[in-house]
């Protein structure tokens, strides 16, 4: 089974993914990590990437999905595997579909804004090892320091109010529409994310399986 996570950013699709990939066994797949991986591989895909980030410029959605179709007939995916970061719009969901990547389910992660503006402004991260916490949800034993490694823990300009609103502006203009879209195809499932992480996983994890 194949899947996509959608929702806007600071829902918690990343955080999700990886918890019910402990039990499903199928991977989390980033566009971002995969493009990285493929950049530092120095692969055929990720050389042609390399010379579109080098430029400053974004890498183009055929690119990705060549590569996403690279990633995906690799051993692990076997069972399948989750998308978490793309599409982010409907041209490129409708490139996905037509390369011939079936998708089964959509889980559309969904929270009010009120509650998305305060994870997200809330949000810390350690300079030295990237590990995420929260002032209130999350909170490091020692304020300002990460619990890993000691590490100075800061906002990322992303998540200063005014870069927030822009993100979700982005967000509510390019990739909710893919909701409908979605619906429309009859894959769509709602997960409420706006409670405790458990309970998010628990329902995550029985939209995924009654789709399948
Ligand atoms: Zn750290």
């Amino acid at each position: 089974m194949n899947y996509i996570f959608l929702g806007p950013p600071g829902v918690g699709k990343g955080t999700i993914a990886s918890k019910v990939i402990e039990t499903l066994n199928i991977p989390q797949i980033s566009t971002g990590d995969m493009l990285r991986s493929s950049v530092k591989q120095g692969t055929e895909l990720g050389i042609i990437a390399r010379e579109h980030m080098d430029k400053g410029g974004l890498v183009p959605d055929n690119l990705v999905i060549s590569l996403l179709k690279e990633r995906i007939v690799q051993d692990d995916c076997k069972e399948g595997f989750i998308l978490d970061g793309f599409p982010r719009t409907i041209p490129q969901a409708d490139a996905l579909e037509q390369s011939g990547v079936i998708i089964d389910a959509v889980i559309n992660l969904t929270a009010p804004r009120e509650v998305i503006i305060h994870r997200l402004s809330g949000r810390r991260v350690c300079r030295k090892c990237g590990a995420i916490f929260h002032l209130e949800n999350i909170p490091p034993k020692v304020q300002g320091i990460c619990d890993r490694c000691k590490g100075e823990l800061f906002q990322r300009d992303d998540d200063q109010p005014a870069a927030i609103s822009e993100r979700l502006e982005v967000y509510k203009k390019q990739t909710a529409p893919l909701i409908d879209y979605y619906k429309e195809k009859g894959i769509l499932k709602e997960v409420n994310a706006d409670q405790k992480i458990e309970n998010i996983v628990d329902d995550t994890l029985a939209a995924m399986q009654t789709s399948a």
